[in-house]
C-alpha cells in the first residue's frame, strides 16, 4: 500500500465515506471454468452431448468443484463460488498453451487448428456445433446453473432467423416452469452498412439496402455484443461452429 504507482493501489484505500473502496473482507472470489466439454470428452471419449455417461460424469465434476468452494470457504472464511466467466481470451489462449505442453489435447480441442482458431468450449457449455435441439440444451445446461452461483448463462444463437414474440415467450415460459435456468438469452446476428447505416438481419458480405461491401457484422461475443472484425481468432472459430449448431427457436415448444 505504501507505492501508489502499484498495482490496485486503490482497491484498499478508504474513500470518502470511511469505508474502503473495495473491502476484500466482503468480496465474493470467483472460481472461473473452462473446458467441461473437453475435460469430460478426453476422460470418457465422448462430448457432453454425446452419450449420458458423459454428461453425468459432466454433472459429477461440477458437483465436486462446488463443492470444494463450499469446503474452502468455510476453511480460510473467504467466499468462493463457481462462476461462468466471460473468458473470451483465456478460451483461447489456454487451448493454445495446451497444444504446446499437452500435444494429446490436439484430440478435443474445438476449431480450426491450422488457422490459429483453437478454443475450448466455454465454462459448462455444449459443444457451439452441437447438433442438439433447443430445448434439450437448455434442458440439459440448466441442470448445472444450480451449481454455478454467477454468471451461468445458456445462449440461443439465432443467426439470422427471426423468432415470432409468441414463440420467444413459449420458451421462456416453457424454460422459467421446467428447469433452473438462471439467463437465457437469444442472440442474433446483424450486419450494419457503413455507406448508408442499414441495420439488416445475418452476417452478410453486402448491405442488403445498398448493396456496398463497405459493412461490418456484430453478435454476441459473450454476454455482450461487439464487432466481429475486433474479436480474437479463437472466437472466430466458435463463431464458425455455432453456425452448424442447432439453435431454432421452434413455434411450438
Ligand atoms: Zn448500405
Amino acid at each position: 500500500m505504501a507505492n501508489s504507482d502499484g498495482a490496485l493501489w486503490e482497491i484498499g484505500k478508504i474513500a470518502e465515506d470511511g469505508k474502503p473502496y473495495v473491502d476484500l473482507d466482503k468480496g465474493t472470489y470467483l472460481i472461473g471454468l473452462i473446458g467441461l466439454n473437453e475435460a469430460v470428452q478426453y476422460i470418457s471419449g465422448d462430448q457432453l452431448h454425446e452419450s449420458e455417461k458423459a454428461y453425468k460424469l459432466g454433472l459429477k465434476i461440477v458437483s465436486f468443484m462446488s463443492l470444494k468452494c463450499e469446503e474452502y470457504s468455510e476453511r480460510f472464511d473467504l467466499k468462493l463460488s463457481l462462476e461462468e466467466s466471460p473468458a473470451e481470451s483465456a478460451a483461447g489462449r489456454l487451448a493454445k498453451i495446451d497444444l504446446q505442453e499437452f500435444p494429446d489435447s490436439k484430440k478435443v480441442i474445438k476449431g480450426n487448428l491450422e488457422r490459429d482458431e483453437s478454443y475450448y468450449t466455454n465454462s459448462i457449455h455444449f459443444a457451439a456445433s452441437a447438433p442438439l435441439d433447443l430445448i434439450t440444451r437448455i434442458v440439459k445446461q440448466s441442470k448445472f446453473h444450480p451449481l454455478i452461483k454467477s454468471g451461468a448463462m445458456i445462449h440461443a444463437f439465432v443467426g439470422e432467423n427471426r423468432p415470432s414474440p409468441e414463440s420467444i415467450y413459449n420458451l421462456i415460459k416453457k424454460v422459467w416452469e421446467n428447469t433452473q435456468c438462471s439467463q437465457l438469452t437469444i442472440s442474433p446476428e446483424f450486419t450494419i452498412c457503413n455507406l448508408c447505416n442499414k441495420v439488416s438481419r445475418g452476417l452478410k458480405e453486402n448491405c442488403n439496402n445498398c448493396g456496398s461491401k463497405d459493412v461490418y457484422g456484430i453478435t454476441r461475443i459473450v454476454g455482450y455484443y461487439s464487432k466481429i472484425t475486433n474479436w480474437n481468432k479463437n472466437k472466430i472459430g466458435e463463431l464458425k461452429d455455432r453456425h452448424s449448431g442447432n439453435y431454432k427457436v421452434r413455434s411450438q415448444v
